[in-house]
Formats: C-alpha cells, sequence, structure tokens
C-alpha cells in the first residue's frame, strides 16, 4: 500500500508505504483535542522508514509529555498548522499519521480506540469496536 498526504496549505507533503502496524486508532486523550481542536484524533501507525517528507523545510515538532512519563514529538506543519503524525519513544520507530491528513482516507476504519477516559460526549463513533481507558496494550 502507499499512501501520500499532506497539511492544509500544501507546503508540507509527505509519502509513507506499506501496512499500519501500529494499530489503526481513535485517540480521545487530552493533547490530542489540543492539537487537533477536535473532540478526538484518528491515527494510523506507520513504520518510521516507510515515510518520508518531499519538503520538510516548513516542518516543525512540538514536545510533549504523556502521563507515562514518555515523551511524544507532535510533528505538524509550521507554515499553517496542519498536524502530521505523533511518535512516542513507547514505540520506537513507529510514526502516527494523522487520519485526516491522507489524500485518500476511504481505508481507515479503526477498530480500536484509546484513552476512552477523555472521551467527550460529542464523540459518537462506531459502538462495535474495541476500548480502552488509556493507551492500547503494548505487545
Ligand atoms: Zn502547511
Ligand atoms: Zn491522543
Amino acid at each position: 500500500m502507499e499512501n501520500s498526504g499532506g497539511c492544509m496549505c500544501g507546503k508540507t507533503r509527505y509519502k509513507v508505504t506499506g501496512e499500519p502496524v501500529g494499530g489503526v486508532f481513535y485517540c480521545h486523550c487530552n493533547d490530542c483535542k489540543k492539537q487537533t481542536g477536535s473532540p478526538f484524533t484518528v491515527a494510523a501507525g506507520f513504520l518510521a522508514e516507510c515515510f518520508s517528507f518531499e519538503d520538510d523545510s516548513h516542518v516543525k515538532t512540538h514536545v510533549t509529555v504523556g502521563d507515562s512519563g514518555t515523551s511524544m514529538d507532535r510533528v505538524f506543519c509550521g507554515n499553517c498548522g496542519s498536524p502530521i503524525y505523533s511518535k512516542t519513544a513507547l514505540v520506537a520507530g513507529v510514526f502516527y499519521v494523522k487520519a485526516g491528513t491522507l489524500d485518500d482516507s476511504s481505508w481507515v476504519e479503526p477498530p480500536i480506540e484509546i484513552y476512552t477516559k477523555d472521551k467527550i460526549k460529542c464523540a459518537v463513533i462506531p459502538s462495535d469496536i474495541t476500548g480502552f481507558e488509556q493507551l492500547m496494550p503494548l505487545e
């Protein structure tokens, strides 16, 4: 599978190959809400080596610390502010790409949701998926 995507202004474009390896999921955590301005985010994990920017001259990173105490790099377009992907030392080598930035996100059907403890009322998503109060269990 090959996917392309990019930010709102078009200055930050990327390609990502291969199948998602780190899960495809809804995240209800408060940092994702703040970063995206949305009730939740949808992300798909890809191997870092499968991801490449066409031009990274506008790419910026905001580092936060998750409640596991591990840092989370939130990578975004510094020109228009669109979040592109997140990565955490907790799962080395995986980029969690924001599904909304994919040119074609029609295949994205997350089977799980995480951080349901922070889920807000208007985040109505399919009820037949698996929920975790915080992070999904790692291998
Ligand atoms: Zn941009
Ligand atoms: Zn989150």
